[in-house]
């Protein structure tokens, strides 16, 4: 036999290898083969008689077993082709690699029996409540007993991927929830696709999990998405208590080891009930009845960085369809082109039209002003900490003051990104969001000068304000930085320690305290000027978002955004809560200069020495066939490489007839089918 083994090596098709026949290979292993003077792993992506290869053919050395299913090949393998890469790079990068986890903590398994004094010792620490594996270590003779508890299944592991518990009553259904449940379970094994809207508070997770557990009632699996791991705990910790068992965790920054286990478990068919974020997309869960994505307009679903780009909601959607399971997707303020969608009848719309606890907060708009946290926020700051309230501060940029600029009005700049130095008060450096770089002591490239004037409003920025305006409160911040500590700093959140929280973009999003009362958005104009078409979008998406954040609980909510264009529509209709207002005037928009819904845009990056030209080059040959294209447009350069981007406009064809016309990518081209973020 012949196995047909996808390689990790770029623009590669897969190689063919024989199969010895002690090996029993099939396709969806993981196997190690010859490769010139190395050896690789991959994946074997078909078993077939007949080599396509002429010459003699080198034998699998060694196999790991299955690590995919057919289903999960097969989709893995559209994914790769529609983004323009060899499907041994798509499988390399969205298959984890087996390998163990790590024990963390430990729970007893079975009673003991006879133990040791060391294991006793052990066993009766793990019955008082000591969990943590280094504490257990520490007991004398620990290190081995505690090895040979878990050999004899005296004590097993326990994966907790998060610290975060919550306890919540069973809740009664409203008659909108129970007859989104109705639906969406009617459509479980049907492959039917829903589109969820309601406001934040809603009750949108609650039908999220009813259907679930309906799907798992069924003896079918149920997969939960995120946009962004700070909101996993929270899902996690619900999902948990309507299943009767803790989901499995699935995202990019759980250690390999835990990914694998979660990866391993559903491919055994013993994990039925997952909870991710985008890369999750790809687990191949048995049976699959039901697929959730919560927020789905959030860019954080779009795979950015690196081929394969994909967009976790188009990986669900070919998932749904192929597999049969019933689709949701979920949103306060879903994206223009779902509703579209679902305007056309490509999904069926369900909607909770109001909150199910509490009830809307107030909004107010204030002009931004001079300082950080304006007179009218910090009054009903002060107001609401008075009360026993919690604060949340929405910023969305990073860091203190957000630029620097020399007498000489020249802008400091990353040398080899070019975009603007961001101040962090921390390490007094001047950093480069984009690559990391932190210069201590920058001299302004033009006249050598030293010191700059610093502008601009960062989350540190407001933290310290807020420190120094209540400093009687605890406060504290959840952004990229402090992104290690954001379990603990929910814990606290939600146990009321923490009384203002400063945070980015993950915040505003679909946290549920009831202890929040006030939302300030300090900063509301900042959205509006990405380089994006979507920027009105995600402005709208970012303040309906972070307002829904207030008055959760029994106590009204209010919500404070600072702004200069309150009339501006995206801002107007959010403080109104006014989504299909927004809806209207955006798609006139996008109709006008046909953007998405009204097309679709493809985004070829052409990157390295002259980008520019040769995307121009590449623009005139597409034009020439036919294509409509935009630009080369010049982009700032990444870790120093130049880049330069062409976008190529038409209709849901575009990709294919793309494909035939581009059917091997120069190595400085890479092509993304959605592109999300256009700057
Ligand atoms: P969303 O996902 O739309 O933001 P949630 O499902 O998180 O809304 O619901 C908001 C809050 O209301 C949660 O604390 C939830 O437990 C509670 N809740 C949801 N549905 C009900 C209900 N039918 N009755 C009482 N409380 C509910
Ligand atoms: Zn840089």
């Amino acid at each position: 036999m012949i196995a047909r083994v996808a390689l990790p090596i770029p623009r590669a098709a897969p190689f063919d290898y024989a199969v010895p026949p002690e090996l029993p290979v099939e396709a969806g292993h993981r196997v190690r083969v010859p490769f010139g003077s190395r050896h690789l792993w991959g994946i074997v992506v078909e078993v077939q008689g007949e080599p396509t290869f002429p010459g003699p053919l080198l034998p699998i050395e060694a196999s790991a077993g299955p690590v995919l299913s057919p289903e999960g090949l097969a989709l893995v393998s559209e994914v790769a082709r529609r983004s323009f890469v060899g499907v041994g790079i798509a499988l390399a990068r969205l298959v984890p690699a087996p390998s163990g986890a790590r024990v963390r903590e430990v729970e007893p398994g079975e009673g003991p029996t006879d133990l040791t004094t060391a294991q006793a010792r052990v066993w009766e620490a793990v019955r008082a409540g000591t969990t943590d594996v280094r504490a257990l270590r520490r007991l004398p003779g620990g290190s081995q007993a505690l090895r040979e508890l878990l050999a004899l299944g005296t004590l097993r592991p326990r994966y907790l991927p998060f610290a975060y518990r919550e306890a919540r009553k069973e809740v009664a259904l409203t008659p909108h929830q129970e007859r989104s449940v109705e639906e969406i379970t009617q459509g479980i094994g049907l492959g039917r696709k829903y589109l969820l809207v309601g406001p934040p508070g809603s009750g949108k997770t609650e039908v999220y999990l009813r259907a679930a557990r309906a799907a798992l009632g069924g003896g079918q699996s149920a997969l939960l998405l995120a946009p962004e791991v700070s909101l996993l705990p929270q899902l996690w910790a619900r999902a948990g208590l309507a299943a009767g068992r803790p989901p499995a965790p699935y995202f990019g920054e759980l250690p390999g080891g835990e990914r694998w286990r979660t990866w391993a478990g559903a491919l055994a068919g013993e994990v039925r009930l997952a909870v991710g974020t985008r890369s999750a997309a790809f687990l191949p869960l048995p049976n699959l009845g039901l697929l959730v994505l919560d927020e789905e307009g959030e860019p954080a679903y779009k795979q950015e960085e690196m081929a394969p780009y994909y967009h976790a909601r188009q990986v669900a959607e070919a998932r749904a369809a192929r597999e049969g399971a019933a689709l949701v997707l979920g949103a306060s303020a879903p994206s223009v082109e779902t509703h579209f969608r679902a305007e056309r009848g490509e999904l069926a719309l369900l909607s909770l039209p109001e909150r199910v606890v509490g009830s809307p907060p107030t909004v107010e708009a204030v002009p931004r002003g001079e300082d950080v946290i304006g007179p009218r926020l910090r009054e009903a700051m002060a107001r609401h900490l008075g009360a026993g309230g919690q604060v949340l501060l929405f910023v969305h940029r990073l860091g203190f003051y957000t630029g620097a600029a020399c007498r000489c009005r020249t802008v400091l700049r990353c040398p080899t990104c070019e975009i603007p130095l961001v101040f962090h008060l921390e390490d007094r450096t001047f950093r480069c969001h984009a690559c990391g770089r932190a210069l201590r002591d920058p001299r302004c490239p033009s006249c050598g000068g030293s010191r700059f004037h610093l502008f601009g409003v960062g989350t540190e920025r407001v933290e310290h304000e807020a420190r120094r305006l209540f400093p009687g409160a605890a406060v504290a911040r959840l952004d990229a930085e402090t992104a290690r500590d954001r379990d603990r700093i929910l814990a606290a959140l939600a146990r009321g320690e923490i009384r203002v929280l400063v945070g980015a973009q993950m915040v505003g999003k679909g946290l549920d305290f009831p202890g929040i009362t006030l939302v300030g958005v300090v900063n509301a104009d900042g959205l509006l000027s990405a380089p994006d078409f979507r920027a009105a979008e995600r402005t709208y998406q970012l303040l309906s978002g972070a307002a829904g954040r207030a008055g959760r609980g029994d106590r009204p909510g209010e919500v404070v955004v600072q702004t200069d264009q309150p009339d501006f529509y995206p801002i107007r209709c959010a403080l109104r809560g006014d989504y299909l207002g927004f809806y209207r005037e955006e798609l006139r928009y996008r109709e006008a200069l046909r953007y998405p819904p009204f097309a679709r845009l493809v985004r070829l990056l052409a990157s390295g020495r002259d980008a520019e030209g040769k995307a121009e080059k590449l623009g005139r040959t597409l034009t020439a066939q036919r294509f409509e294209v935009l630009g080369p447009a010049r982009l700032f350069p990444r870790r120093g490489i130049p880049r330069a981007q062409l976008l190529v406009r038409g209709d849901e064809g575009v990709v294919e007839a793309l494909a035939a016309a581009l059917p091997s990518l120069p190595p400085w081209l890479s092509v993304d089918p959605d592109p999300v973020w256009l700057g």
